[in-house]
C-alpha cells in the first residue's frame, strides 16, 4: 500500500504541487501553476482545477494533503490539522508575514473545498526554529514591544534545514546528536543555519524571511536606520519600502538578475554592477559561514542546498576559499562535477566536511502529514 500525499505550496502568483508517496519517498507527480491572476488562471482555485486535471487518476489515492505554512507565529509550529479554528488562527498572523501566510490560507480554503474527504495538514517553515536559544530568537530592543507584538526571531527555511542536516548526517554516517552542522539553503529566498546535535543554535531569517542573506530580490540585512531614514526624508511610503526590500532588492537589486546562470554569464560579459551584485552576495555569504564556525565553535560539516548551493559551483568555491586554517578545505574537482546526488566535496583532508545535499521540502512535508494522520 502506498500512501500518496498531495504538498501544496501557494505564492501569491503561483501554485507549487506534488504528489509524494511518504512511505518510498518516490514524487509521483509534481509541477508548478504559475502567473496566476494575471492569465486564464483567475485565482487559487482555477490553478488548484489545473492542478486536478494535470493528476488526474493520482487524485484518487491520496490520504491526506499538506499544505506549506510559512508563519506559524509564536504558538503554533507543529504540523497540524487543519480545522476552522486553525484557520482562523493563521489568519491572526497576517500581519507577521503579509506577503505569504494570506496566499497559503486561499490555498488550504480551496482545496479543503474541492476535497473536503481528505485530512489536510498544515506543516510550518518555523517550525524547526521553534527552540532557537533565546539568545538567537531575541531583538535587543523594547522587552515590553517586543511582548507586545511577538516580535521575535522566528526563522524560516525550517523544513529544508532539518531535512538537509538529517540527510547530511547520514551521508556520513554519522549521528545527528554528534554534529555541528552549518546549512547553507541558497534559493531566491537564502538562509543560512548553525545546528548542534540536530538543534538549531541560530538562523539567518529573523521576523520575517527578509534578515540575513542577501537574495534572489531581498536585501537580507540592513541597518533599520535606513528604513526610518527612507520613510523620512525620501518619503517612501511603508508600502514602498516593503515592496523595495522585497522584489527590488538582493541580487536583482544591484545587479538586474534573479538567476544565477545569467548574472554569471554577465560577469563574463564584463557587466559591472553584475559583479558588485555577486560580490556583495558572496560577502555576506562568508559572513555568516564565519559567525556560525564562532557560534559552533567549528564545524564537522557545511551543506550547500537548494537552487544555487545545488548547482553553481562558483559560488561555493567563493563562499570558502581562504578557509583552511579554519579547517575547510574545497576539492575543486568535486566541487566542480555536475553530479546531482548528495556528496562530498571537501578533501579527504579538510576536518570539515563539505557536502552538497539536494533539498526536498516536498518529502518532508509529505512525511510530516503522514506522521499526523497516523495518530
Ligand atoms: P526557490 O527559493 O524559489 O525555491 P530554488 O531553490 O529553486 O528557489 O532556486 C532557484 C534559483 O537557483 C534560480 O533563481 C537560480 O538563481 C538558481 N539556479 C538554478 N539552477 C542553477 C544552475 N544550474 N546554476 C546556477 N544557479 C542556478
Amino acid at each position: 500500500m502506498n500512501r500518496n500525499v498531495l504538498v501544496l505550496n501557494s505564492g501569491s502568483s503561483s501554485l507549487k504541487y506534488a504528489v509524494v508517496d511518504a512511505d518510498s519517498g518516490d514524487t509521483v507527480a509534481d509541477g508548478i501553476v504559475e502567473r496566476i491572476g494575471d492569465s486564464e488562471v483567475t485565482d487559487h482555485a482555477a490553478a488548484l482545477q489545473v492542478v486536478f486535471d494535470e493528476l488526474a487518476d493520482d487524485m484518487d489515492r491520496l490520504v491526506a494533503v499538506g499544505h506549506r505554512v510559512v508563519h506559524g507565529g509564536p504558538d503554533i509550529y507543529r504540523p497540524t490539522l487543519v480545522d476552522d479554528a486553525l484557520i482562523a488562527k493563521i489568519e491572526q498572523l497576517s500581519p507577521l508575514a503579509p506577503l505569504h501566510n494570506p496566499p497559503a490560507l486561499q490555498g488550504i480554503e480551496v482545496a479543503r473545498k474541492a476535497l473536503p474527504q481528505l485530512p489536510h495538514v498544515a506543516v510550518f517553515d518555523t517550525a524547526f526554529f521553534h527552540d532557537l536559544p533565546a539568545a538567537a530568537a531575541t531583538y535587543a530592543i523594547d522587552r515590553e514591544v517586543a511582548e507586545r507584538w511577538d516580535v521575535r526571531r522566528y526563522g524560516f527555511h525550517g523544513t529544508s534545514h532539518q531535512y538537509v542536516s538529517e540527510q547530511a548526517a547520514r551521508f556520513l554516517g554519522a549521528p545527528l546528536d554528534s554534529l555541528r552542522q552549518i546549512v547553507l539553503h541558497l534559493g531566491n529566498g537564502a538562509s543560512a543555519s548553525a545546528i548542534a546535535g540536530g538543534r538549531p543554535v541560530d538562523t539567518s531569517m529573523g521576523l520575517t524571511p527578509m534578515e540575513g542573506l542577501v537574495m534572489g530580490t531581498r536585501s537580507g540585512d540592513i541597518d533599520p536606520g535606513a528604513l526610518v531614514y527612507l520613510w523620512r526624508t525620501a518619503g517612501m511610503s511603508v508600502e514602498d519600502i516593503e515592496d523595495m526590500l522585497n522584489r527590488r532588492s538582493g541580487v536583482r537589486g544591484l545587479g538586474g538578475e534573479i538567476d544565477f546562470r545569467i548574472l554569471h554569464q554577465r560577469i563574463d560579459a564584463g557587466d559591472a554592477q553584475a559583479r558588485q551584485a555577486y560580490e556583495v552576495y558572496i560577502h555576506r555569504l562568508r559572513k555568516y559561514i564565519g559567525a556560525y564556525l564562532a557560534l559552533l565553535g567549528g564545524a564537522d560539516v557545511i551543506t550547500f542546498t537548494a537552487g544555487v548551493g545545488e548547482n553553481d559551483a562558483e559560488v561555493r568555491r567563493d563562499a570558502l576559499t581562504g578557509l583552511t586554517a579554519l579547517g575547510v578545505e574545497l576539492d575543486e574537482q568535486l566541487n566542480s562535477s555536475p553530479d546531482r546526488a548528495a556528496r562530498r566535496i571537501s578533501t579527504e583532508a579538510s576536518p570539515t566536511t563539505v557536502l552538497v545535499v539536494p533539498t526536498d521540502e516536498e518529502l518532508a512535508i509529505a512525511r510530516a502529514c503522514a506522521d499526523v494522520i497516523e495518530q
